[in-house]
This record gives C-alpha cells, structure tokens and sequence, in this order.
C-alpha cells in the first residue's frame, strides 16, 4: 500500500511537533487569564448539527464536510469547525455550565475536504474562544483583545484587524434585499455558483473568492449603512472600547465570514498580501446559534478561531525565530556561577524567561550565546561591579550599558515581561 498520509491531511513530526505543543499550551495559558477553561469536544458529532448551526448554502456544508453513515445507520461528520460543538455541549451540559457568562477555550484538528494548497489543508487545526450568555458589546472588545494579545505574545507583527457588523434578525433582511437588487444587476458578471448563492443566501456572494465575482460586487452596498439602531449602537461601542484598548482596527464592511451564524459584529486578522489564504484568525458574534441547534433558551455568544497552521507559518515566515529567553546572564569568571545561578532559577520562577551559560566560556561566546537566545537584556556579573554590589545591565537592542545595585538590578528584571 501507499504508506503516505492522505492528501490534505499532515503528519506532524519532531521538532515541529515541539512548536506545536508549546504554541497550544501557551494558547491555553493566555486565554486561561481572560478566565476561559478548555473544552474538549468529540470528533464526530450529528451531521445534522452543522447543516442547522453552519448553514445548508455555505461552503463547508455543501461541499467541505466529511460525511458518512455509520454501522447503525446514523449520519455523522468530522467536525469541520469548532463553535458548533461547543455550543452543542454547553446546552447539553447547562448544570455545568449554570452561571452565565461562560467562558470556554478549546484546541484540535477541524476536517474540511477543500483543494488542498499552501494554507489550506483537509485536517487543519483550530484554537478558539467563545464567551456565552452576554450580548455586551463589552464582551465582544473583550473577545478581540484576547485574540490581539495572544497574537502579539506569540510576536506576529504586521497582522491587521477587520471589523464589520452583519446586523441582526431587526436588519439584515433589509440588507440582504438591498444586496439581492444589487447582485441581480450584476448578474452576468457572476460565477455559476454565485449566480445560485443569490438566490438563496446573497451574502454569501461577498465571500466568493473568484476574482470575476470580487470585481463585480467591488462597489456592492455596505451593509453598515442598513443597520438598525441597536446595532449601530453596538457596533458604536465596540469600536470605541477597541479603541479606548488601542487596538488598532479598520472597517471591511465586505467582511461576512464563511459561516451562516454570525451576528452583529465580525472580525479578521489578516495578513496584508497573502493572497486569497491571508486569514490567520477569525470570529464574531453569534446570538442566535443556540437556538438553531436546537435549545429551548436564547444563549448571546460571540468567539473566535485561529488557524494554527497559518499562525505557525507566520511566525516562521516572520523571521523572527522566536526569542527563547528575555534575560542572558553572562558571568565574568566561575566564582560567579552561583549567584547567577539562583538570579536565573529566581527570575524563572517569576515568569520571567532567564538563561545562562553553566560551561564558563569566555564572556565572547557568552555574548554570543545571549544574542542567539533573542534576550532583550543581559546582565554581567563582573568583578568591578562586584566590589559595589552591583552588576551592569546591556539593552541589546540599543548596545546601552548601566551599572544598578544588584537587588535594584533584580527587581527591574523580574517585572521585565510586563513592562513591553
Ligand atoms: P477562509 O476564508 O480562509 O477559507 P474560513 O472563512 O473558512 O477561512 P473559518 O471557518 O472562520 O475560516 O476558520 C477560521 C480560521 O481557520 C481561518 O481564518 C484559517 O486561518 C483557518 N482555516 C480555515 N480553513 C482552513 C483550512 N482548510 N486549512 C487550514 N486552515 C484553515
Ligand atoms: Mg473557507
């Protein structure tokens, strides 16, 4: 037989396999902060969870899903997202889950059977966060901010934030009219598959990534301009909190997601100029989505997912290898070992990332060892120093020296994460 893996689908071995453990638990351990505990939900659920929740005219459900029936008969598919089932396992699990708001982070393999190419695979993973049973736009700030600060811990630079409001049931009808007038205008332009997409579900033209159809729906109306005063009210806010947080956003009023469930507000990150793959994260508001799937209560919500692959490329891509250590202490002779020694096992254990050489190389290669480990600051433990209790502190980037009394000197170091 052929021993390879099945197409779209990656073995991951050592040492990526390292980066993605380390990439997951850091993911948890943020979003642990903003007070989210994981959730892990089965591989397979009802087929029909995600024709309801999803949407019939989307993408993954017309054509991504892997489907079969299983040997009792009953429909099943490999999750293609992770919202759905959690949503599921809230509503089946309420005792658990009996003060609102919830807060629920998860990560594992999603299945889409798409066209395999760079950024797009058929097993690909997700890390995500959904908050439930608030329909603050607070919440939604707080949804963006934690996908931005866990962005930029893991040091993506140059990812840019897009945000929309879809509307709700008040609004978007309204729109979706307005649109549909518009699209038939532009009919001819269309693909096959959008020509049918109008009818039924004329959204999701917009997201039709065939050049032809991008070009046509160019000066398509904006959908901000139909809202209802609830939600430009809502809307309002989340940008102002967004930018009371300065988190720097721009409007992409073409934004609608891939997926039928979105309410209100919308959001991407992306990456300028990475063609039609250039989504590393995505999420939005989804009030409605608990009650499609079935439960008896209206559950506001609103989440997020990150594609881990596209996350992992980046931060290659980025060129940065990703500093291993925020401090390097260089130690001017063996006598000084010890004291290094415990600074290190002491910064460490204030979750500041430290390291040092235990060799006693010459303090050259031990420079050179500090530059290599990424650390912003060295610290030398050096006999002059030594004489008045101090030790010198050299900001690597800007090659500045300071000579600090040692427990002044500590003191500043073990707040370093905090201060960038
Ligand atoms: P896209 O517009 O790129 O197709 P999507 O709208 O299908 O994305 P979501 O379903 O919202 O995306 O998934 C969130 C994130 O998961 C995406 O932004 C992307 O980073 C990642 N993702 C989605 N599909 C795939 C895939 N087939 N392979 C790898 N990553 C994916
Ligand atoms: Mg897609």
């Amino acid at each position: 037989m052929n021993i390879g893996s099945v197409r779209g689908m990656k073995d991951i071995l050592p040492p990526e396999s390292g980066k993605w453990a380390a990439l997951e638990s850091a993911y948890l351990a943020y979003a642990a902060r903003f007070g989210y505990r994981e959730i892990r939900t089965p591989i397979l659920e009802k087929t029909e969870l995600f024709a309801r929740a999803v949407g019939e005219t989307t993408d993954i459900v017309e054509k991504e899903m892997y489907t079969f029936t299983d040997r009792s008969g009953e429909s099943l598919t490999m999750r293609p997202e992770g919202t759905a089932p959690v949503v599921r396992a809230l509503l089946a699990n309420r005792k658990t889950f009996d003060e609102f708001p919830a807060r629920l982070c998860y990560s594992g393999p999603m299945f889409r059977h798409e066209r395999p190419q760079k950024g797009r695979l058929r097993q690909f993973h997700q890390m995500g966060a959904e908050l439930f049973g608030t329909d603050s736009p607070y919440a939604d700030a707080e949804i963006v901010a934690l996908l931005h600060g866990f962005l930029r811990e893991v040091g993506l630079s140059g990812v840019s934030l897009e945000i929309n409001s879809l509307g709700d049931p008040a609004c978007r009808p309204l729109y979706q009219r307005e649109l549909s007038g518009f699209l038939a205008s532009r009919e001819d332009r269309l693909c096959d598959d959008c020509r049918r997409r109008r009818l039924q579900n004329p959204l999701r033209v917009l997201d039709c990534k065939s050049e032809g159809c991008v070009q046509a729906t160019v000066d398509a109306p904006p959908v901000l301009s139909t809202l209802c005063d609830a939600c430009k009210d809502h809307f309002g806010t989340v940008e102002a909190a967004l930018r009371a947080l300065g988190i720097p956003f721009s409007r992409n009023p073409r934004m609608v997601r891939g997926l039928d469930y979105y309410r209100r507000t919308t959001f991407e990150f992306v990456i300028p100029g990475m063609g039609a793959q250039n989504t590393v994260a995505a999420g939005g508001r989804y009030d409605g989505l608990a009650e499609m799937v079935g439960g008896k209560e209206r559950v506001p919500a609103i989440g997020f997912a990150i594609g881990v692959e596209r996350l992992l490329m980046l931060m290659e891509e980025s060129g940065e290898p990703g500093a291993a250590a925020d401090v390097f202490l260089v130690t001017s002779g063996k006598r000084f070992l010890d004291e290094a020694f415990r600074w290190k096992m002491g910064l460490i254990e204030k979750g500041v990332r430290a390291d040092m050489d235990y060799e006693g190389r010459s303090v050259k290669a031990q420079f050179r060892r500090a530059d290599r480990s990424g650390a912003g600051v060295v610290v030398v433990f050096g006999d002059a120093e030594d004489s008045r209790g101090a030790v010198v502190l050299r900001d690597m980037a800007s090659g500045k020296q300071e000579e600090i009394p040692r427990d002044e000197a500590f003191l500043r170091l073990a707040t370093i994460r905090k201060e960038e």
